[in-house]
């Protein structure tokens, strides 16, 4: 017998994205709705979350996965890129670092995962101060421009994006 999960469509979905920009907070704050303060550090590793979202009278289940401890282990993660649906790649809007390193992830991204890949590119902490922003959103605009991908700036704190975010990337 089926169960109506069968006829779910399933996607395969990667946070991407340097260490520390949010990419837990962001998945525990889809997730839960809640913003989750504290250590991470069990997630080292890869791990996934199963959501199912309602997008045009459908429903969809994204398989998120969360990447930790690869930043250095690149190769860890390149398995995974080949059969995944979409990728959100996310920066970190007060640290300039995690932003210039966009272009590397992308370089990577372009190498390792299929061409149809859906591809959404964050700038998440959007709820800092704006002595604490060093990236604008013009900035995280152009580079999203530049590469043909979706552009969105989000905060795991406050919930701003969060769900909608998502919502695109299954829609
Ligand atoms: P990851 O390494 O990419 O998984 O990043 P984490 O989710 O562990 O977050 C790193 C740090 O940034 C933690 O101290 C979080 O509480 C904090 N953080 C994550 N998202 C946000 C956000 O949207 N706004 C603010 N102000 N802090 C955030
Ligand atoms: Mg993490």
């Amino acid at each position: 017998f089926h169960t109506h999960t069968d006829y779910l469509s399933s996607f395969q979905t990667i946070l991407l994205g340097d260490s520390g920009v949010g990419k837990t907070s962001l998945l525990v704050q889809f997730d839960t709705g809640k913003f989750q303060t504290g250590n991470f550090s069990a997630t080292v590793g890869i791990g996934f979350t199963n959501k199912v979202v309602n997008v045009d009278d459908k429903s969809v289940k994204l398989q998120i996965w969360d990447t930790a401890g690869q930043e250095r282990f690149r190769s860890v993660t390149h398995a995974y890129y080949r059969d995944a649906h979409a990728l959100l790649l996310l920066y970190d809007v007060s640290n300039k670092t995690s932003f210039d390193n966009i272009r590397a992830w992308l370089g990577e991204i372009r190498e390792y995962a299929n061409d149809e890949v859906v591809i959404m590119l964050i700038g998440n902490k959007a709820d800092c101060s704006s002595d604490d922003r060093v990236v604008s959103e013009d900035c995280g605009k152009r580079v999203a421009r530049e590469y043909g991908v979706t552009f969105v700036e989000t905060s795991a704190k406050t919930g701003l994006n969060v769900e909608a975010a998502f919502l695109s990337v299954a829609r």
